[in-house]
């Protein structure tokens, strides 16, 4: 299995490398639309630890909405399934910066991993603590459960999402006027913004999802990071509503619960056996990398890791 991994990735980097319909790099922010759409990286870690890439799987890239699987585990850890009242657990169907459907669903977003459940998300995590001490847990949590602490907040492309964020300000007030954030505005989006300006590589960000693929254990500090059943439920959400209104089809053609972000790179999480990262900046229709999707297409059917059958 370990060579079949190791081949497979390799296979998949080298067939990645010949393309050349990318996708499109994400503009609307702008330090964002600078990256190489040539990159490609893939790191899987099993469930021994070994850990097999392939690619610019050791360059450090903008993990955007990825970061939403982080902050959702500690709002969880936080308030628990009080969350839940805030924020729903369906697929949304629309567009990840909706604010129609936030309109028409009353300031309650359909799910923790668009835009305006990610603010919810945020504000929990703000709760009681200044911005700068809920960033730092944010950072402190990566650095644990990828176990490496040189993971880092980008504040360039924080900067530049904060300079052009007008459509997240718009819902995060619209979320304000349904009372569903319980701090200022501006604190909110501050932290929200940081969070996603997160820098990892393909390497780490496949050693943070390792609580994900394995239990909610950490494998290598011992001990848990989450409750099984806790794992569980956001994998669940991962596989429902990862890939915002492309999930369906991500499901269908991948069949692993994984999150994607505008910054290309998508974390997959195969239970029980690996924990997946790929990265290639260029986008679909959907916001969601255009090779990367493809690449965990083609491993999953080697390895025969869909959920829904081998
Ligand atoms: N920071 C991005 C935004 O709010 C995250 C979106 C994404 O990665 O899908 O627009």
């Amino acid at each position: 299995m370990k060579e079949a991994l190791l081949e497979a990735v390799t296979a998949i980097a080298a067939a990645m490398a010949t393309r050349s319909e990318r996708g499109r790099v994400a503009d609307y922010i702008p330090e964002l639309a600078r990256v190489d759409p040539d990159h490609f990286g893939i790191a899987v870690v099993d469930a021994d630890g070994d850990v097999a890439v392939a690619g610019d799987a050791d360059a450090p890239f903008s993990i955007q909405s990825v970061s939403k699987v982080f902050a959702l585990t500690l709002a969880l850890g936080k308030i628990g399934d009080g969350l839940w009242r805030r924020v729903g657990r369906e697929p949304s169907g629309n567009a990840f910066n909706s604010i129609t459907q936030l309109e028409y669903e009353k300031g309650i977003p359909r799910n923790p991993f668009i835009n305006a459940g990610a603010l919810v998300v945020t504000d929990a995590i703000l709760s009681g603590h200044t911005p700068k001490v809920a960033l730092g847990e944010i950072l402190r949590f990566l650095h644990f459960v990828a176990d490496d602490e040189t993971i880092f907040i980008d504040d360039k492309v924080a900067k530049s999402e904060q300079d052009t964020g007008f459509r997240n300000a718009a819902l995060a007030n619209y979320l304000r006027a349904f009372e569903n954030l319980r701090n200022p505005v501006e604190m909110v989006l501050g932290v929200y913004f940081h969070h996603c300006a997160i820098a990892m590589s393909c390497r780490q960000l496949a050693m943070a999802g390792r609580y994900l693929a394995f239990g909610g254990r950490h494998p290598t500090a011992g001990g848990r990071v989450v409750s099984s059943e806790r794992a569980k439920r956001i994998n669940a959400l991962m596989l429902t509503c990862g890939h915002y209104d492309g999930s369906g089809d991500f499901a269908f053609r991948v069949g692993i619960p994984a999150k994607s972000g505008v910054g290309g790179g998508i974390l997959g999480v195969v239970p029980g056996k690996a924990s997946i990262a790929v990265w290639s900046p260029g986008l679909d229709g959907q916001g969601n990398s255009l090779l990367g999707s493809e690449a965990l297409e083609i491993l999953s059917r080697r390895m025969g890791w869909s959920i829904f059958g081998d």
